[in-house]
């Protein structure tokens, strides 16, 4: 669960606030896409929950956790439990496919065993079993972006946020990716995605939550689309075939 309670935020030296009096519940098992234009406070949300940043004033409550009180030097441990997905993969390049998998367990602090259990797994998952001694530079941006959700995905986690994880792939990639996104959110992961693609957005109908000037201006729980602001998507018009005056009582045609 993802708890955000009248969350504000302004970083120093700004004028307004990145977040105001944001309030969110996200439940169990949730997939939902955060939007919002450039600046809209889509990355502080994000960072309010992997508590890279702050908040003013306000309670954030992420898979039962207080935020208020984990401690500095438990943050690395609590975000240990969150899967995160970034923009431009963060892959370490001397490593294998196999070993960036592995690696985030062995910090999580997984047996040997368990690691050699578990990574051929998570790349069968994601589709990438047999690219598993590549290094990262020998993979298409696709590629990279599955072994990059395979290592968030590994531990587990019940909650997995992707801040704008397929801004640098091509159309049909960025489809894959939504894809491998949904299977794992079938599995029973809490799924949070920033995005500004409007097409993937349409085509899922999930929960669609928008972000403007820090505020949520919309937050369609079902069948979801794409808008930036907050009027409500209207259904088309339906013309009158006939002047209003032609709607008086007709006589009736026999
Ligand atoms: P989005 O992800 O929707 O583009 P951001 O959360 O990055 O929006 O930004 C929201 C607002 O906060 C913007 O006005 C931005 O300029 C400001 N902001 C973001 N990060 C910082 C920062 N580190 N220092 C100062 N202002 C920031």
């Amino acid at each position: 669960m993802i708890l955000l309670d009248n969350v504000t935020k302004t970083y120093p030296g700004d004028a307004h606030p990145a977040l105001d009096s944001v309030s969110l519940h996200i439940e169990p098992n949730e997939f939902v896409f955060l939007v919002g234009k450039s600046g809209a406070g889509k990355s502080t949300l994000m960072k309010m929950i992997t508590k890279e940043e702050n908040p003013d004033s306000g309670k954030i409550i992420i898979g039962g956790i207080d935020l208020d009180y984990v401690k500095k030097r438990n943050i690395p441990n609590y975000r240990r439990r969150l899967g995160v997905v970034f923009q431009d993969f963060k892959l370490l390049p001397r490593r294998t496919v196999y070993e960036n998998v592995a690696l985030a367990l062995e910090i999580a602090g997984m047996s040997g065993r368990e690691i050699r259990n578990t990574v051929p797994k998570v790349l069968e998952l994601v589709g990438l079993l047999d690219q598993a001694k590549k290094f990262p530079n020998q993979l298409a941006g696709g590629q990279q972006q599955r072994v990059s959700i395979a290592r968030s995905v590994a531990r587990q986690p019940k909650i997995l946020i992707a801040d704008e994880p397929t801004a640098n792939l091509d159309k049909l990639t960025t489809e894959e990716i939504i894809n491998l996104l949904k299977k794992i959110n079938d599995f029973g992961t809490t799924i949070l995605v920033t995005t500004h693609n409007e097409s993937i957005v349409n085509n899922l109908q999930k929960r669609v939550i928008t972000l403007k000037d820090g505020r949520i201006v919309n937050d369609q729980k079902i069948n979801g689309i794409y808008k930036l602001d907050a009027t409500p998507a209207q259904p088309p018009q339906r013309t009158l075939q006939t002047p209003g005056h032609a709607l008086k009582k007709q006589p009736k045609v026999i």
